[in-house]
């Protein structure tokens, strides 16, 4: 893929994050420090939006020549039909969370995929052929999924959702969408029937939906009386706080835990190469990791 790299414009560009109900996001911050470090006077800014005004803003990004988009729910599925085209993996896992104009073309990446590689690398060889199970359906539990099946080989993915109808769609444009030449078998996604169990049995627990960050501080995506085996890993998507509910919960059966910040730090970094070339200067994704 071409990137931008000898582009005086990224330096100067205009960037932002996309999405509803997003006063929480942290990734103005992110963005604001590498580029103050950088010495760029290129801005970021956060773009809380309804779904009537999406498509309106996206078509004025045209003129305006935003350069570069971070897209968060509940978008991540709906702005792919406003785009020019897909890059590979956002074709893949049917979700969008950045969007980069390119020759004058606005083209759909997903680097959730990248963040969620970057976290669970050191834990690859424990989850290689084990089986997973995802709270929520929406579009960071595809990217999520997919990655868990194809970058991380493991065997099977369950996913626990509130809507089972929108859990069943994902999984089947998931299975549809799956490279040839991976291991992954016929049922590599399913629907979690018997959650208790599958619980119990998985190498690693995810929770993709908002419970634990603001608005839903107090709960978790377990249900009441679920007992973790110490076995588990733990991956809570939620960075606000830092210590969710559910994180305290697998800490307490001492399963290993990791946090969304890392991610966010991750998938932030492979969007700012794929705008603009260049990753964040070492020094300061270290800082930005320790950032609590
Ligand atoms: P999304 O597309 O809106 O999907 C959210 C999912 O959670 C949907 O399945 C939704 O169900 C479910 N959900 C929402 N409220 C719920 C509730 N009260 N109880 C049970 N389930 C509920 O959002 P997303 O983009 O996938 O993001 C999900 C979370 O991950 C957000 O908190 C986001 O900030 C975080 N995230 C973090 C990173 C990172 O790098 N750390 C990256 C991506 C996302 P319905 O479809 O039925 O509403």
């Amino acid at each position: 893929m071409r990137t931008a790299r000898a582009n005086p414009e990224c330096r100067t560009g205009v960037y932002g994050v996309v999405g509803a109900g997003i006063g929480y996001s942290q990734s103005p911050q992110i963005f604001r420090r590498v580029f103050e470090r950088l010495n760029w006077p290129a801005t970021y800014a956060l773009y809380d939006l309804s779904p009537r005004q999406l498509p309106r803003f996206l078509k004025a990004t045209r003129d305006v020549q935003i350069r570069g988009l971070n897209v968060t729910k509940p978008y991540k599925t709906r702005v792919m039909a406003m785009l020019d085209s897909l890059a590979g993996t956002a074709a893949s896992v049917r979700a969008v969370n950045t969007v980069a104009f390119q020759g004058g073309r606005l083209v759909g990446h997903n680097t959730d995929i990248d963040g969620v590689v970057a976290v669970l690398r050191p834990h690859a060889a424990d989850l290689k052929y084990r089986m997973a199970v995802i709270f929520g359906a929406g579009g960071a539990a595809r990217a999520v999924a997919y990655t868990l099946l194809t970058e991380l080989r493991m065997s099977q993915v369950m996913i626990a959702a509130r809507d089972p109808r929108k859990a069943r769609r994902m999984i089947h444009e998931l299975q549809e969408r799956l490279p040839l030449a991976s291991d992954a078998a016929s049922a590599a996604f399913a629907p979690a029937s018997n959650l208790d169990s599958a619980i119990k049995s998985a190498a690693l627990i995810v929770n993709a939906t908002p419970l634990g960050g603001e608005k839903f501080l107090r709960q978790s995506p377990l249900p009441g009386a679920t007992k973790l085996s110490r076995r588990s890993i733990a991956l809570d998507l939620v960075y606000q706080p830092r210590n969710t509910v559910f994180l305290r919960q697998a800490k307490a059966a001492g399963c290993r835990v990791v946090g969304g910040w890392p991610m966010l730090v991750a998938q932030a970094d492979a969007s700012f190469h794929i705008w603009t070339g260049e990753r964040f200067p070492t020094s300061l994704r270290k800082e930005l990791l320790a950032y609590r």
